[in-house]
C-alpha cells in the first residue's frame, strides 16, 4: 500500500475531542482539493467514529482513541478511528440501522449507516473488552482544470 501521505493522533476520549477530529481531518484533506460535499461528508464519518469510541468504548470507563489518516494513490482517502473501550459483542447486529444499545439516550442507532453511506468500504474488527477499529476508505472525484 503505497501511502503519499498520513497522519496519525491520539487523544482523550472526551467528547470536547470531536471537534478536534473533524478539524484534523479537515486540514488533512485540503491539499487534497476535495469537494464541499466531499469534505462535509467525510467531517460526518470521522465525528461518528469518534463520537462511538467515546460514548460507547468507554462508557463505564477512561481511555484514548487513536486516528490515522492516509491519502493513498488514486485519491483514495483512508481513515483509521481505534480505541481500547469496551468492545462490540455482536458487530453484525451493531450494524443495523436504528440499531442503538442505549435507546434511553435518544440516540438514533444511525452512526454506523451513516459512515457505510459516505465511504466506499468500511470494516470493523472489535473484540470484547479489548477494544475496536474501524477502518474506511472513499475515493475522492477528479479534479478537473476550468
Ligand atoms: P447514533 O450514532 O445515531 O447517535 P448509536 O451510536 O447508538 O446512535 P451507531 O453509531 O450505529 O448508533 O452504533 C450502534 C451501536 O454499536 C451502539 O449503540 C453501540 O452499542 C455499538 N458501538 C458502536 N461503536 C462502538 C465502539 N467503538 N465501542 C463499543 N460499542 C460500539
Ligand atoms: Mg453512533
Amino acid at each position: 500500500m503505497k501511502i503519499t501521505n498520513e497522519f496519525k493522533c491520539v487523544f482523550p476520549a472526551v467528547s470536547a475531542n470531536e471537534a478536534l477530529a473533524r478539524a484534523s481531518l479537515s486540514a488533512f484533506l485540503i491539499p487534497a482539493d476535495p469537494t464541499a460535499q466531499e469534505l462535509a461528508d467525510l467531517r460526518t464519518v470521522i465525528s461518528e467514529a469518534v463520537t462511538n469510541a467515546i460514548v460507547h468504548g468507554y462508557r463505564n470507563s477512561s481511555g484514548e482513541v487513536s486516528i490515522c489518516l492516509r491519502m493513498l494513490p488514486n485519491r483514495v482517502l483512508y481513515i483509521r478511528v481505534s480505541d481500547k473501550g469496551c468492545g462490540i459483542p455482536d458487530i453484525k447486529k451493531a450494524m443495523e440501522p436504528l440499531y442503538t444499545s442505549v435507546p434511553e439516550e435518544e440516540r438514533a442507532g444511525l452512526g454506523f449507516a451513516i459512515m457505510q453511506e459516505f465511504t466506499d468500504n468500511l470494516h470493523v474488527r472489535s473484540t470484547p473488552n479489548h477494544g475496536t477499529t474501524l477502518t474506511m476508505r472513499r475515493k475522492l472525484g477528479q479534479i478537473y482544470a476550468e
